[in-house]
Protein backbone atom coordinates (compact mmCIF):
# COMPACT_ATOMS: atom_id res chain seq x y z
CA UNK A 1 0.00 0.00 0.00
CA UNK A 2 1.31 3.41 -0.79
CA UNK A 3 1.50 5.79 1.96
CA UNK A 4 0.73 9.54 1.10
CA UNK A 5 3.01 10.47 -1.27
CA UNK A 6 2.25 13.95 -3.10
CA UNK A 7 2.81 14.37 -6.70
CA UNK A 8 2.42 10.85 -8.37
CA UNK A 9 0.93 10.58 -11.57
CA UNK A 10 -0.45 7.26 -13.56
CA UNK A 11 -2.51 6.86 -16.81
CA UNK A 12 -5.64 5.30 -14.94
CA UNK A 13 -6.59 6.48 -11.13
CA UNK A 14 -9.34 4.18 -10.30
CA UNK A 15 -11.13 5.85 -7.11
CA UNK A 16 -12.38 3.00 -4.67
CA UNK A 17 -11.11 -0.35 -3.99
CA UNK A 18 -14.79 -2.29 -3.81
CA UNK A 19 -14.61 -5.20 -5.91
CA UNK A 20 -15.66 -2.71 -9.08
CA UNK A 21 -12.68 -0.41 -8.27
CA UNK A 22 -10.35 -3.29 -8.35
CA UNK A 23 -11.73 -5.12 -10.81
CA UNK A 24 -11.46 -1.87 -12.99
CA UNK A 25 -7.92 -1.55 -12.06
CA UNK A 26 -6.52 -4.74 -12.26
CA UNK A 27 -7.92 -5.00 -15.75
CA UNK A 28 -6.42 -1.66 -16.98
CA UNK A 29 -3.18 -2.93 -15.34
CA UNK A 30 -3.57 -6.01 -17.36
CA UNK A 31 -3.73 -3.51 -20.49
CA UNK A 32 -0.25 -2.23 -19.67
CA UNK A 33 -1.17 0.76 -18.19
CA UNK A 34 -0.45 2.42 -14.93
CA UNK A 35 -2.82 2.04 -12.47
CA UNK A 36 -3.14 3.41 -8.81
CA UNK A 37 -6.39 2.50 -6.93
CA UNK A 38 -7.58 4.77 -3.84
CA UNK A 39 -9.74 4.36 -0.88
CA UNK A 40 -9.83 5.92 2.38
CA UNK A 41 -9.75 2.17 3.84
CA UNK A 42 -8.70 -1.05 3.03
CA UNK A 43 -9.86 -2.76 -0.18
CA UNK A 44 -13.24 -4.23 -0.24
CA UNK A 45 -13.86 -3.12 3.31
CA UNK A 46 -17.19 -1.41 2.77
CA UNK A 47 -20.53 -2.81 0.93
CA UNK A 48 -18.30 -5.56 -1.06
CA UNK A 49 -17.30 -6.70 2.35
CA UNK A 50 -20.72 -7.28 3.85
CA UNK A 51 -22.35 -8.54 1.25
CA UNK A 52 -23.76 -12.27 1.07
CA UNK A 53 -20.61 -13.60 -1.29
CA UNK A 54 -23.14 -14.73 -4.18
CA UNK A 55 -21.82 -15.18 -7.78
CA UNK A 56 -24.95 -15.60 -9.23
CA UNK A 57 -25.53 -16.50 -12.74
CA UNK A 58 -29.50 -15.81 -12.55
CA UNK A 59 -29.59 -12.90 -11.19
CA UNK A 60 -30.59 -10.99 -14.77
CA UNK A 61 -33.85 -9.64 -13.32
CA UNK A 62 -33.69 -6.56 -10.72
CA UNK A 63 -36.01 -5.68 -8.28
CA UNK A 64 -38.00 -3.49 -10.27
CA UNK A 65 -39.96 -6.14 -12.86
CA UNK A 66 -43.96 -6.64 -13.28
CA UNK A 67 -43.83 -9.13 -10.14
CA UNK A 68 -42.87 -5.87 -8.04
CA UNK A 69 -46.21 -4.18 -8.75
CA UNK A 70 -48.47 -7.67 -7.89
CA UNK A 71 -46.20 -7.27 -4.89
CA UNK A 72 -46.73 -3.41 -3.96
CA UNK A 73 -49.35 -3.94 -2.06
CA UNK A 74 -47.58 -6.07 0.71
CA UNK A 75 -45.19 -3.69 -0.10
CA UNK A 76 -46.86 -0.53 0.86
CA UNK A 77 -47.43 -1.74 4.23
CA UNK A 78 -44.13 -1.31 4.89
CA UNK A 79 -43.86 -4.25 7.25
CA UNK A 80 -42.58 -7.03 5.09
CA UNK A 81 -39.17 -8.39 5.57
CA UNK A 82 -38.14 -7.76 1.66
CA UNK A 83 -38.43 -4.73 1.51
CA UNK A 84 -39.44 -0.95 3.65
CA UNK A 85 -39.26 2.34 2.66
CA UNK A 86 -38.85 5.43 5.22
CA UNK A 87 -42.12 7.82 4.06
CA UNK A 88 -39.79 11.27 4.29
CA UNK A 89 -37.21 9.56 2.21
CA UNK A 90 -39.85 8.28 -0.73
CA UNK A 91 -41.36 11.72 -0.53
CA UNK A 92 -38.02 14.03 -1.06
CA UNK A 93 -37.20 11.74 -3.42
CA UNK A 94 -39.99 10.74 -5.44
CA UNK A 95 -38.66 11.66 -8.86
CA UNK A 96 -36.39 8.26 -8.51
CA UNK A 97 -39.38 6.64 -6.97
CA UNK A 98 -41.77 7.50 -9.97
CA UNK A 99 -38.51 6.17 -12.80
CA UNK A 100 -38.42 2.91 -10.63
CA UNK A 101 -41.65 2.34 -10.34
CA UNK A 102 -41.99 3.31 -14.05
CA UNK A 103 -38.60 0.88 -15.39
CA UNK A 104 -41.20 -2.21 -14.03
CA UNK A 105 -43.15 -1.93 -17.31
CA UNK A 106 -43.23 -5.55 -19.17
CA UNK A 107 -41.47 -3.78 -22.31
CA UNK A 108 -38.82 -2.80 -20.00
CA UNK A 109 -37.52 -6.33 -18.55
CA UNK A 110 -36.41 -8.20 -22.00
CA UNK A 111 -33.77 -5.65 -22.43
CA UNK A 112 -32.33 -5.21 -19.24
CA UNK A 113 -32.44 -9.06 -18.59
CA UNK A 114 -30.47 -9.50 -21.68
CA UNK A 115 -27.85 -6.94 -20.66
CA UNK A 116 -27.19 -8.05 -17.19
CA UNK A 117 -26.67 -11.96 -18.93
CA UNK A 118 -24.03 -10.39 -20.75
CA UNK A 119 -22.47 -8.54 -18.00
CA UNK A 120 -23.29 -11.29 -15.54
CA UNK A 121 -22.06 -14.07 -17.83
CA UNK A 122 -18.43 -11.78 -18.36
CA UNK A 123 -17.95 -11.34 -14.79
CA UNK A 124 -18.42 -14.86 -13.69
CA UNK A 125 -15.93 -16.10 -16.60
CA UNK A 126 -13.12 -13.18 -15.28
CA UNK A 127 -13.94 -14.42 -11.31
CA UNK A 128 -13.27 -18.05 -11.59
CA UNK A 129 -10.05 -16.63 -13.99
CA UNK A 130 -8.61 -14.33 -11.20
CA UNK A 131 -9.89 -16.16 -8.10
CA UNK A 132 -7.43 -19.14 -9.18
CA UNK A 133 -4.68 -16.50 -10.38
CA UNK A 134 -4.72 -14.83 -7.33
CA UNK A 135 -3.90 -18.09 -5.40
CA UNK A 136 -7.61 -17.85 -3.84
CA UNK A 137 -9.37 -21.03 -5.25
CA UNK A 138 -9.62 -22.18 -1.54
CA UNK A 139 -12.47 -19.32 -0.88
CA UNK A 140 -15.11 -20.69 -3.74
CA UNK A 141 -17.37 -23.04 -3.92
CA UNK A 142 -19.12 -24.04 -7.28
CA UNK A 143 -22.30 -25.64 -5.16
CA UNK A 144 -24.79 -23.42 -6.42
CA UNK A 145 -27.56 -21.42 -4.86
CA UNK A 146 -30.69 -22.69 -3.48
CA UNK A 147 -33.71 -20.68 -3.59
CA UNK A 148 -36.14 -22.46 -1.49
CA UNK A 149 -39.82 -22.33 -0.58
CA UNK A 150 -41.46 -23.46 2.52
CA UNK A 151 -45.04 -23.71 1.02
CA UNK A 152 -46.32 -24.25 -2.07
CA UNK A 153 -43.72 -22.55 -4.38
CA UNK A 154 -43.77 -24.91 -7.19
CA UNK A 155 -45.54 -22.79 -9.80
CA UNK A 156 -42.88 -20.05 -8.86
CA UNK A 157 -40.06 -22.65 -9.31
CA UNK A 158 -41.23 -23.91 -12.50
CA UNK A 159 -42.05 -20.30 -13.89
CA UNK A 160 -38.22 -19.19 -12.78
CA UNK A 161 -36.46 -21.93 -13.93
CA UNK A 162 -38.20 -21.45 -17.37
CA UNK A 163 -37.90 -17.43 -17.50
CA UNK A 164 -34.03 -18.34 -16.66
CA UNK A 165 -34.09 -21.18 -19.57
CA UNK A 166 -34.90 -18.44 -21.77
CA UNK A 167 -31.28 -17.27 -21.46
CA UNK A 168 -29.67 -19.98 -20.91
CA UNK A 169 -29.43 -20.24 -17.21
CA UNK A 170 -29.41 -24.05 -15.95
CA UNK A 171 -31.35 -24.40 -13.00
CA UNK A 172 -33.36 -27.76 -11.06
CA UNK A 173 -36.21 -27.42 -9.45
CA UNK A 174 -36.21 -29.31 -6.40
CA UNK A 175 -38.69 -31.66 -3.93
CA UNK A 176 -38.61 -31.44 -0.22
CA UNK A 177 -36.26 -34.96 -0.54
CA UNK A 178 -33.84 -33.83 -3.43
CA UNK A 179 -33.40 -30.71 -0.88
CA UNK A 180 -32.62 -32.91 1.84
CA UNK A 181 -30.41 -34.73 -0.17
CA UNK A 182 -28.46 -31.57 -1.14
CA UNK A 183 -28.56 -30.17 2.46
CA UNK A 184 -28.50 -33.29 4.36
CA UNK A 185 -27.67 -31.27 7.51
CA UNK A 186 -30.68 -28.69 7.54
CA UNK A 187 -34.21 -29.37 8.70
CA UNK A 188 -36.58 -30.16 6.46
CA UNK A 189 -38.23 -26.95 6.14
CA UNK A 190 -38.86 -26.23 2.43
CA UNK A 191 -40.91 -28.17 0.26
CA UNK A 192 -39.71 -26.74 -3.21
CA UNK A 193 -36.36 -25.49 -4.03
CA UNK A 194 -35.06 -24.01 -7.25
CA UNK A 195 -31.04 -24.78 -7.55
CA UNK A 196 -29.23 -22.14 -9.36
CA UNK A 197 -26.39 -24.45 -10.87
CA UNK A 198 -24.27 -22.31 -12.53
CA UNK A 199 -24.21 -19.88 -9.76
CA UNK A 200 -20.77 -20.17 -7.20
CA UNK A 201 -20.41 -18.73 -3.67
CA UNK A 202 -17.69 -17.40 -1.80
CA UNK A 203 -16.47 -17.85 2.14
CA UNK A 204 -15.56 -13.81 2.70
CA UNK A 205 -16.07 -11.19 -0.28
CA UNK A 206 -13.94 -9.06 1.72
CA UNK A 207 -11.10 -11.24 1.37
CA UNK A 208 -11.37 -12.05 -2.77
CA UNK A 209 -11.42 -7.95 -2.86
CA UNK A 210 -8.26 -8.07 -0.80
CA UNK A 211 -6.94 -11.09 -2.89
CA UNK A 212 -7.69 -9.48 -6.40
CA UNK A 213 -5.95 -6.11 -5.04
CA UNK A 214 -2.92 -8.29 -3.43
CA UNK A 215 -2.98 -9.40 -7.51
CA UNK A 216 -2.84 -6.03 -8.96
CA UNK A 217 -0.14 -4.73 -6.81
CA UNK A 218 1.94 -8.03 -7.64
CA UNK A 219 1.13 -7.07 -11.21
CA UNK A 220 2.90 -3.70 -11.19
CA UNK A 221 -0.13 -1.72 -9.86
CA UNK A 222 -0.70 0.30 -6.46
CA UNK A 223 -3.42 0.94 -4.04
CA UNK A 224 -2.95 4.07 -2.13
CA UNK A 225 -4.73 4.58 1.11
CA UNK A 226 -6.24 8.17 1.34
CA UNK A 227 -9.76 10.13 1.01
CA UNK A 228 -10.15 11.64 -1.83
CA UNK A 229 -11.91 14.97 -1.76
CA UNK A 230 -12.08 16.41 -5.40
CA UNK A 231 -11.70 15.56 -8.94
CA UNK A 232 -10.27 18.82 -11.06
CA UNK A 233 -10.16 18.39 -15.22
CA UNK A 234 -6.32 19.46 -15.77
CA UNK A 235 -4.63 19.57 -19.37
CA UNK A 236 -5.76 17.03 -21.28
CA UNK A 237 -6.41 15.11 -18.06
CA UNK A 238 -7.69 14.96 -14.19
CA UNK A 239 -6.25 16.40 -10.65
CA UNK A 240 -7.71 14.20 -8.26
CA UNK A 241 -7.21 15.68 -5.12
CA UNK A 242 -6.28 13.64 -1.81
CA UNK A 243 -6.73 14.05 1.76
CA UNK A 244 -2.57 14.10 1.79
CA UNK A 245 -1.69 14.92 -1.36
CA UNK A 246 -2.47 14.84 -5.40
CA UNK A 247 -2.58 12.51 -8.36
CA UNK A 248 -2.10 13.38 -11.94
CA UNK A 249 -4.11 11.44 -14.21
CA UNK A 250 -5.25 10.63 -17.76
CA UNK A 251 -8.46 8.58 -16.88
CA UNK A 252 -10.12 8.80 -13.88
CA UNK A 253 -12.74 6.21 -13.09
CA UNK A 254 -15.36 6.69 -10.44
CA UNK A 255 -16.14 3.22 -8.83
CA UNK A 256 -17.03 4.49 -5.14
CA UNK A 257 -20.24 2.34 -4.91
CA UNK A 258 -23.01 4.18 -3.04
CA UNK A 259 -20.91 7.33 -2.78
CA UNK A 260 -20.11 7.47 -6.07
CA UNK A 261 -23.35 10.69 -6.72
CA UNK A 262 -21.09 12.96 -4.19
CA UNK A 263 -17.85 13.70 -6.43
CA UNK A 264 -19.39 14.37 -9.52
CA UNK A 265 -21.90 16.70 -8.52
CA UNK A 266 -19.39 19.77 -8.78
CA UNK A 267 -18.77 18.92 -12.35
CA UNK A 268 -22.14 19.14 -13.05
CA UNK A 269 -23.46 15.93 -12.97
CA UNK A 270 -26.88 14.90 -10.99
CA UNK A 271 -26.81 11.56 -11.20
CA UNK A 272 -29.78 9.81 -9.69
CA UNK A 273 -28.61 7.18 -7.22
CA UNK A 274 -30.20 5.48 -4.28
CA UNK A 275 -29.86 3.08 -1.17
CA UNK A 276 -31.34 -0.04 -1.06
CA UNK A 277 -29.76 -0.36 2.56
CA UNK A 278 -28.89 -3.93 3.59
CA UNK A 279 -28.19 -6.03 6.70
CA UNK A 280 -25.86 -8.86 8.10
CA UNK A 281 -25.18 -10.56 11.23
CA UNK A 282 -22.82 -13.84 11.88
CA UNK A 283 -23.55 -16.91 13.83
CA UNK A 284 -21.69 -19.24 15.62
CA UNK A 285 -22.37 -22.36 13.57
CA UNK A 286 -23.82 -25.71 14.57
CA UNK A 287 -21.48 -28.36 13.40
CA UNK A 288 -24.53 -30.62 13.13
CA UNK A 289 -26.35 -28.24 10.91
CA UNK A 290 -23.39 -27.10 8.19
CA UNK A 291 -24.43 -25.56 5.60
CA UNK A 292 -22.95 -26.15 2.03
CA UNK A 293 -24.21 -23.38 -0.06
CA UNK A 294 -26.08 -20.31 0.21
CA UNK A 295 -29.70 -20.69 0.66
CA UNK A 296 -32.41 -17.65 -0.48
CA UNK A 297 -35.21 -18.29 1.76
CA UNK A 298 -38.20 -17.09 -0.61
CA UNK A 299 -40.73 -16.78 1.96
CA UNK A 300 -39.01 -15.38 4.54
CA UNK A 301 -36.70 -12.71 2.54
CA UNK A 302 -33.30 -13.32 3.51
CA UNK A 303 -30.18 -15.01 2.51
CA UNK A 304 -28.20 -17.53 5.23
CA UNK A 305 -24.15 -18.33 3.39
CA UNK A 306 -21.48 -19.94 5.29
CA UNK A 307 -18.86 -17.79 5.63
CA UNK A 308 -15.44 -17.69 7.12
CA UNK A 309 -16.99 -15.47 9.92
CA UNK A 310 -19.77 -18.42 10.59
CA UNK A 311 -23.17 -18.39 8.96
CA UNK A 312 -23.65 -14.93 7.58
CA UNK A 313 -27.52 -13.92 7.61
CA UNK A 314 -28.76 -11.15 5.08
CA UNK A 315 -31.92 -9.32 5.06
CA UNK A 316 -34.00 -7.55 2.51
CA UNK A 317 -34.03 -4.08 1.36
CA UNK A 318 -34.60 -1.28 3.30
CA UNK A 319 -34.88 2.15 0.60
CA UNK A 320 -33.45 5.45 2.99
CA UNK A 321 -31.02 7.35 2.84
CA UNK A 322 -27.54 6.31 2.68
CA UNK A 323 -26.53 7.40 6.15
CA UNK A 324 -29.52 7.56 8.62
CA UNK A 325 -29.74 5.63 11.42
CA UNK A 326 -29.31 1.91 11.57
CA UNK A 327 -32.82 -0.02 11.71
CA UNK A 328 -32.47 -3.43 12.43
CA UNK A 329 -35.92 -4.69 12.47
CA UNK A 330 -35.94 -6.10 9.02
CA UNK A 331 -32.80 -8.87 10.55
CA UNK A 332 -34.66 -8.81 13.77
CA UNK A 333 -37.27 -10.50 11.72
CA UNK A 334 -35.40 -12.98 10.05
CA UNK A 335 -32.72 -14.37 12.21
CA UNK A 336 -35.42 -16.61 14.37
CA UNK A 337 -36.46 -17.87 10.72
CA UNK A 338 -33.23 -18.48 9.78
CA UNK A 339 -32.12 -20.53 13.23
CA UNK A 340 -34.89 -22.53 12.81
CA UNK A 341 -33.76 -24.18 9.78
CA UNK A 342 -29.85 -24.08 10.63
CA UNK A 343 -30.34 -24.19 14.74
CA UNK A 344 -27.09 -21.97 14.84
CA UNK A 345 -25.57 -20.32 17.94
CA UNK A 346 -24.85 -17.09 18.87
CA UNK A 347 -24.01 -13.84 17.21
CA UNK A 348 -20.06 -12.93 16.35
CA UNK A 349 -19.63 -9.67 16.35
CA UNK A 350 -21.46 -6.54 15.31
CA UNK A 351 -24.28 -6.49 13.20
CA UNK A 352 -23.45 -4.45 9.69
CA UNK A 353 -24.85 -2.18 7.92
CA UNK A 354 -24.44 -1.26 3.81
CA UNK A 355 -25.93 -0.01 1.21
CA UNK A 356 -26.63 -1.35 -2.35
CA UNK A 357 -26.02 1.69 -4.93
CA UNK A 358 -28.82 2.01 -7.29
CA UNK A 359 -29.96 3.66 -10.12
CA UNK A 360 -34.33 4.34 -11.18
CA UNK A 361 -34.02 1.20 -13.85
CA UNK A 362 -31.18 -1.25 -11.80
CA UNK A 363 -28.20 -0.98 -14.49
CA UNK A 364 -25.31 -0.01 -13.74
CA UNK A 365 -23.54 2.70 -15.22
CA UNK A 366 -20.74 1.72 -17.19
CA UNK A 367 -19.09 4.41 -19.39
CA UNK A 368 -17.68 7.53 -20.27
CA UNK A 369 -19.08 10.95 -18.35
CA UNK A 370 -20.55 12.86 -21.32
CA UNK A 371 -19.09 16.24 -21.01
CA UNK A 372 -15.53 15.17 -19.64
CA UNK A 373 -12.72 13.52 -21.72
CA UNK A 374 -10.86 10.39 -19.49
CA UNK A 375 -13.46 10.31 -16.97
CA UNK A 376 -15.16 6.82 -16.51
CA UNK A 377 -18.38 6.57 -14.72
CA UNK A 378 -18.28 2.54 -12.95
CA UNK A 379 -21.13 2.18 -10.47
CA UNK A 380 -24.43 1.18 -9.45
CA UNK A 381 -24.36 -2.29 -9.33
CA UNK A 382 -27.19 -2.82 -6.95
CA UNK A 383 -27.32 -6.40 -5.71
CA UNK A 384 -25.44 -7.97 -7.88
CA UNK A 385 -21.97 -5.65 -7.73
CA UNK A 386 -19.87 -8.22 -5.55
CA UNK A 387 -20.77 -10.34 -9.09
CA UNK A 388 -20.29 -7.74 -11.81
CA UNK A 389 -17.64 -6.19 -10.44
CA UNK A 390 -15.20 -7.78 -13.05
CA UNK A 391 -17.45 -7.27 -15.60
CA UNK A 392 -17.69 -3.74 -15.23
CA UNK A 393 -14.17 -3.20 -15.12
CA UNK A 394 -13.19 -5.00 -18.21
CA UNK A 395 -15.36 -3.15 -19.74
CA UNK A 396 -14.10 0.30 -18.80
CA UNK A 397 -10.55 -1.05 -19.28
CA UNK A 398 -11.56 -1.71 -22.58
CA UNK A 399 -13.27 1.58 -23.47
CA UNK A 400 -9.97 3.33 -22.18
CA UNK A 401 -7.70 1.00 -23.95
CA UNK A 402 -10.29 1.60 -27.15
CA UNK A 403 -10.83 -1.52 -27.67
CA UNK A 404 -14.43 -3.64 -27.75
CA UNK A 405 -15.79 -4.39 -24.39
CA UNK A 406 -16.22 -7.77 -23.83
CA UNK A 407 -20.06 -7.62 -23.29
CA UNK A 408 -22.68 -4.99 -25.19
CA UNK A 409 -22.72 -1.93 -23.29
CA UNK A 410 -24.82 0.05 -24.65
CA UNK A 411 -27.85 -0.48 -21.31
CA UNK A 412 -25.57 1.00 -19.07
CA UNK A 413 -23.77 4.33 -20.75
CA UNK A 414 -24.30 6.55 -18.39
CA UNK A 415 -25.70 9.14 -20.80
CA UNK A 416 -29.12 7.53 -20.29
CA UNK A 417 -29.30 9.60 -16.66
CA UNK A 418 -26.84 12.23 -17.21
CA UNK A 419 -26.20 15.16 -20.19
C1 LIG B 1 -26.99 -7.06 2.26
C2 LIG B 1 -26.33 -7.10 0.90
C3 LIG B 1 -26.17 -8.33 0.26
C4 LIG B 1 -25.58 -8.38 -1.01
N1 LIG B 1 -25.34 -9.60 -1.59
C5 LIG B 1 -24.71 -9.67 -2.79
C6 LIG B 1 -24.36 -10.93 -3.36
O1 LIG B 1 -24.57 -11.98 -2.76
N2 LIG B 1 -23.78 -10.93 -4.58
C7 LIG B 1 -23.49 -9.79 -5.26
O2 LIG B 1 -23.00 -9.87 -6.38
N3 LIG B 1 -23.74 -8.58 -4.71
C8 LIG B 1 -24.34 -8.49 -3.50
N4 LIG B 1 -24.61 -7.27 -2.94
C9 LIG B 1 -24.29 -6.05 -3.69
C10 LIG B 1 -22.79 -5.74 -3.66
O3 LIG B 1 -22.28 -5.89 -2.37
C11 LIG B 1 -22.53 -4.31 -4.18
O4 LIG B 1 -23.21 -4.08 -5.39
C12 LIG B 1 -21.04 -4.12 -4.43
O5 LIG B 1 -20.29 -4.50 -3.29
C13 LIG B 1 -20.72 -2.69 -4.82
O6 LIG B 1 -19.32 -2.63 -4.99
P1 LIG B 1 -18.60 -1.27 -5.26
O7 LIG B 1 -17.16 -1.56 -5.53
O8 LIG B 1 -19.37 -0.51 -6.30
O9 LIG B 1 -18.79 -0.42 -3.91
P2 LIG B 1 -18.05 -0.55 -2.49
O10 LIG B 1 -17.66 -1.94 -2.19
O11 LIG B 1 -18.90 0.15 -1.49
O12 LIG B 1 -16.72 0.28 -2.72
C14 LIG B 1 -16.71 1.68 -2.77
C15 LIG B 1 -15.43 2.15 -2.09
O13 LIG B 1 -15.32 3.58 -2.21
C16 LIG B 1 -14.64 4.05 -1.06
N5 LIG B 1 -14.90 5.49 -0.91
C17 LIG B 1 -16.11 6.10 -0.95
N6 LIG B 1 -15.95 7.44 -0.84
C18 LIG B 1 -14.62 7.67 -0.72
C19 LIG B 1 -13.82 8.85 -0.60
N7 LIG B 1 -14.35 10.08 -0.57
N8 LIG B 1 -12.47 8.73 -0.50
C20 LIG B 1 -11.89 7.49 -0.54
N9 LIG B 1 -12.60 6.34 -0.68
C21 LIG B 1 -13.94 6.43 -0.77
C22 LIG B 1 -15.22 3.22 0.07
O14 LIG B 1 -14.34 3.19 1.18
C23 LIG B 1 -15.40 1.85 -0.60
O15 LIG B 1 -14.32 0.97 -0.32
C24 LIG B 1 -25.18 -7.18 -1.65
C25 LIG B 1 -25.32 -5.95 -1.00
C26 LIG B 1 -25.89 -5.91 0.28
C27 LIG B 1 -25.99 -4.59 0.98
Amino acid sequence: MTEGSPGQQADVVVLGAGMVGVSAGFAARQRGLSVIVVDRREPGSETSYGNAGILSSGSIFPLNTPALWKNLPKYLTNQHAALRWNMPWAVANAGWVIRFLASAAPSQTKPRAVALNGLISTSLKLHRDWIAQAGASNRIRETGWLKAWRGDGLANAKAEQAALAEYGIKSEVLDRQAISALEPNVIPAYSVGLLHTQTASVDSPGAVVKDYARMLAAGGGAIRRSEISQIVPQGDGWRVQLADGEIAARHVVVALGPWSAELLQPLGYRVPLAFERGYHQHFVPNPARKLLRPIHDADGSFVMTPMEQGIRVTCGVELTARDAPSNFSQLETVVPLARSVTEFGEPVGERWRGARPTLPDSLPMIGPAPRHRGLWLAFGNQHIGFTTGPGTGAAIAAMIAGSASPFDTQAFAPSRYIA
